[in-house]
């Protein structure tokens, strides 16, 4: 039974230490997948507006050849006034020639339209591409930093870890998944020790016939008031024997 402590005491001291890595890490890894996100976010917007750009150079061209030819045809009509026979014919050509204008000064509108979106869009293309720059630099640099953090820490979490799976051998299922348990709730703390009649994970006081139980070692005891399990001076102070 007092193995069983030990066992579930130094399991609780190894995740101390790695929570402990892990915390060196900070929001770190938070960041950089925020800036990631942030980053392909405004990168597609650039890339949309790019294509808008293009599209809307392709419709402008498209209108002028348009232009041109109305222009060209309004242009035939004119001539042709000159040889009509009769008023009818004159109106009609008049109306012909009139709405030649009518399309042209349509199709001048659209591309005044469209030249104005062009203009917005490669401004906001030319304004944002050194905005994304700095946030690329940002980004390289917390990546670099985080990656020098887990690289200074990777001997000592790897041996951590290889402890912890060799010490998992020894401990039930049923204790590891209490413990699991304990420790998801209570803030990754779930074997505690007392600490002047007190539970050191609430401070709660523990009863002194509770304390003189809980010193024999002889079965696993939680606290009343956080459900962590409470172990001796004995199992805490004690390294864990072989078998
Ligand atoms: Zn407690």
């Amino acid at each position: 039974m007092k193995d069983r402590l030990k066992r579930l005491y130094q399991l609780q001291e190894i995740d101390k230490q790695l929570d402990e890595l892990e915390s060196l890490r900070g929001d770190l890894p938070g960041t950089v997948s925020a800036l990631e996100a942030e980053m392909e976010g405004q990168v597609y917007s650039i890339e949309e507006k790019k294509k808008k750009i293009e599209q809307d150079k392709a419709q402008k061209e498209e209108n002028e050849s348009e232009m041109i030819r109305i222009l060209d045809e309004q242009k035939k009509f004119r001539a042709q006034l000159v040889s009509v026979r009769n008023n009818k014919e004159y109106d009609a050509m008049t109306k012909q020639i009139d709405r030649c204008s009518e399309d042209i000064q349509r199709f001048e509108k659209e591309n005044a339209a469209i030249t104005d979106a062009i203009t917005s869009n490669e401004t906001d293309v030319t304004e944002s591409l050194p905005r994304i720059e700095t946030k690329r630099a940002e980004l390289e640099e917390k990546k670099s930093h985080l990656l020098e953090i887990i690289q200074a820490n990777e001997v000592e979490e790897q041996k951590l870890r290889t402890e912890r799976a060799e010490l998992q051998k020894h401990i039930t299922p049923q204790d590891f998944s209490l413990y699991n348990r304990i420790r998801t709730a209570k803030k990754g703390l779930a074997v505690v020790t007392i600490d002047r009649d007190a539970c050191t994970g609430c401070h709660n006081v523990v009863p002194a016939q509770r304390q003189l139980e809980i010193r024999r070692n002889n079965r696993v005891f939680n606290c009343e008031y956080c459900g962590r399990i409470l172990v001796s001076a004995e199992i805490s102070g004690l390294a864990p024997t072989e078998e």
